[in-house]
């Protein structure tokens, strides 16, 4: 089975994130595509929006996609966690799939950043989407990463979480960025004080 990870914060999740796990899936043919929210640091931290809370909406945002799926380790884990030890475990736990990691240009553009990227690089590889702001360019990463980042094409969406927070934060709405489901948690949650 083909599976590819979208990792995240997911502060909320949004449309972006959707659309670019969407386009991964049906142009490598990857049988599901597991969101993983990944833990924040305490001190990180936005007031209210926890771990938990960030996996609901996940939770939502996948509930009517056949292939979409949740993955709770980071967040159950808590404390740092690291790209490179939860793919390792990933492994040892399903040794029979086969994983890449789907990022926007902006990640592409630090995955030489990433915590022991060269470990990481060698257990799969990353399906690189479009995103506005930072062009999606795979010839300006060392060689070694060359050969691990493909790419895929997505409708270039000018949505991010920070942007979303900031909205709400503003009064001004957020209806649509969201997935349906995920503006009903949000309202009801009250965690981004989006008003009805
Ligand atoms: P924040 O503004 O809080 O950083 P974000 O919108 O960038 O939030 P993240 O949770 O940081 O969302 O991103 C998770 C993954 O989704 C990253 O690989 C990121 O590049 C990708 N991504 C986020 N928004 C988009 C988008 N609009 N188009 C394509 N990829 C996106
Ligand atoms: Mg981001």
């Amino acid at each position: 089975m083909k599976v590819g990870i979208m990792g995240g914060t997911f502060d909320p999740i949004h449309i972006g994130h959707m659309l670019a796990a969407e386009a991964a899936r049906d142009t490598y043919d990857l049988d599901e595509v597991w969101f993983m929210p990944s833990h924040i640091p305490p001190h990180k931290e936005d007031a209210g929006v926890t771990g938990l809370m960030r996996l609901e909406m996940t939770a939502e945002a996948v509930a009517d996609h056949p292939s979409f799926r949740t993955l709770d380790w980071e967040v159950q884990r808590g404390g740092v966690s690291y790209t490179v030890d939860t793919v390792r475990e990933l492994r040892d736990t399903y040794p029979e799939h086969e994983f890449s990691f789907i990022i926007g240009a902006d990640m592409v553009a630090y995955l030489p950043k990433w915590n022991r990227i060269e470990e990481l690089a060698e257990m799969l590889i990353f399906i690189g989407l479009n995103r506005p702001e930072t062009k999606l360019s795979v010839d300006e990463l060392p060689e070694f990463l060359r050969q691990v980042v493909v790419t895929a094409e997505m409708p270039l969406i000018e949505i991010s979480s920070t942007l979303i927070r900031d909205r709400a934060a503003s009064g001004l709405s957020i209806r649509y960025m969201v997935p349906d489901r995920v503006y009903d948690y949000i309202v009801r949650s009250g965690i981004y004080a989006v008003q009805p």
